[in-house]
């Protein structure tokens, strides 16, 4: 198969044995940033050695839009994508006017900013029982070039100033080809600040650890979604591989060399993990960290689902509660694109069989704290 020219290390390594300069490579992305899925033959400027080689092996875009869908409101859109092997992945782009909280009508120059939610895996092994992705079982892993492929598509509706790894997969489960990736978008031409990718993990221990030498400066998400081990391993499976008691230890070791706050992810599914008493467990965990705790109302996930969301009141009491007696930065998130299904979280791409299946928001919350 050929790759993309997005797989860097695949690249570097052609050129390094075709003797060509790895200088090249940057005018090669800036020119399919600017012309996607444009000829390689039409990069100017490369030693003939470069067009020979890139003919051979690689290909401009290795994966093709198959569609992309608007909300009536016109903030979220979702991107579906087809993959060289034939499976298919989804990407959200979320737009938000920094003036106005949400957008809203028409773009006002300067104003808005979008983020881009990106999938880094077809499926996902980690079986989380709320979880729509979870349920199709793990199918395969995006390369670096496939991951930033969704950005380069991105970047034609919209100008991309964020990025959170919140869609399909579990992206620490896929670990180099997330860390090149996100090289890849802090480096020329995308030039992203790294303290505006986010990257979401059910708690994968080995990969926390060694996460902040490998990406500084990129933000963490963990989702927790319970206050204790059985209530955890009840709903996400993979809580017995990776403890609680040690995933905290995780946490806190790469707070002591980050010192950026980690966010916490809790969905709330109604009489499992929103009780008062919950949100008391959950102060005292958390207590020793610096987070920002992020309540997510549960999207229900088709029939099969046995959860319930939270009622509005449950939700506001544990907010409460982690506000106010632990002095926990707590939001909830809101809930935007369900129109489309813009899900980030709950993505299950079947062509055949595209299911809506709720829409859970992208980070505005986490967004906002940065502007
Ligand atoms: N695998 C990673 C990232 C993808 S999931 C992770 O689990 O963190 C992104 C977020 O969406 C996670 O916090 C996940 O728990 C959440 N999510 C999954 N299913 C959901 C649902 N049905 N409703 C609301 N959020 C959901
Ligand atoms: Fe995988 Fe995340 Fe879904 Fe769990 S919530 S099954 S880790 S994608």
């Amino acid at each position: 198969m050929a790759r993309s020219v997005f797989d860097r290390g695949a690249l570097r390594t052609e050129f390094d044995n075709a003797g060509i300069s790895p200088r090249f490579i940057p005018i090669i992305w800036k020119h399919m940033l600017q012309n996607p899925g444009c000829d390689l033959d039409d990069v100017p400027s490369l030693p003939s050695s470069a067009y020979t080689l890139l003919r051979s092996k690689f290909r401009s875009m290795t994966s093709s839009l198959i569609s992309s869908i608007e909300s009536k409101d016109r903030v979220t859109t979702k991107l579906l994508i087809r993959l060289q092997n034939g499976t298919s992945v989804e990407a959200v782009i979320m737009r938000y006017d920094t003036r106005l909280g949400k957008y809203n009508g028409k773009p006002r120059s300067g104003g808005v900013r979008s983020t881009l939610c990106v999938s880094s895996q077809v499926g996902c092994k980690m079986g989380c029982k709320f979880c729509a992705t979870g349920s199709m079982g793990f199918k395969s892993n995006l390369s670096s070039g496939e991951i930033v492929e969704q950005l380069v598509y991105a970047n034609q509706f919209s100008h991309i100033r964020n990025v959170v790894f919140m869609g399909m997969g579990e992206p620490l489960n896929n670990y180099s080809a997330l860390v090149e990736a996100i090289q890849i978008m802090t480096e020329f031409p995308f030039q992203l600040s790294p303290k505006r990718i986010t990257v979401s993990t059910v708690g994968i221990i080995h990969a926390i650890n060694k996460l902040h030498d490998d990406l500084p400066n990129v933000n963490l998400a963990v989702s927790l979604h319970a206050p204790d081990q059985d209530i955890r391993c009840q709903i996400m499976p993979a809580a017995r591989a990776f403890p609680l008691g040690k995933l905290m230890e995780a946490l806190q070791g790469y707070q002591n060399k980050s010192d950026q706050n980690i966010f916490i992810e809790y969905i709330m599914l109604d009489g499992v993990n929103d009780q008062e008493q919950h949100a008391h467990q959950l102060g005292r965990l958390l207590e020793m960290l610096k987070v920002v705790v992020n309540l997510i109302p549960f999207n229900p996930i088709g029939t099969s689902s046995c959860f319930k969301s939270s009622t509005d009141q449950n939700v506001a009491r544990f907010q409460k509660v982690l506000r106010g007696i632990y002095n926990i930065r707590t939001t909830v998130r809101q809930q935007m694109g369900q129109d489309i299904s813009g899900a980030c979280g709950q993505l299950v791409v079947n062509l055949s069989e595209q299911r809506s299946a709720g829409g859970a928001s992208l980070l505005t919350d986490i967004e906002d704290l940065r502007i």
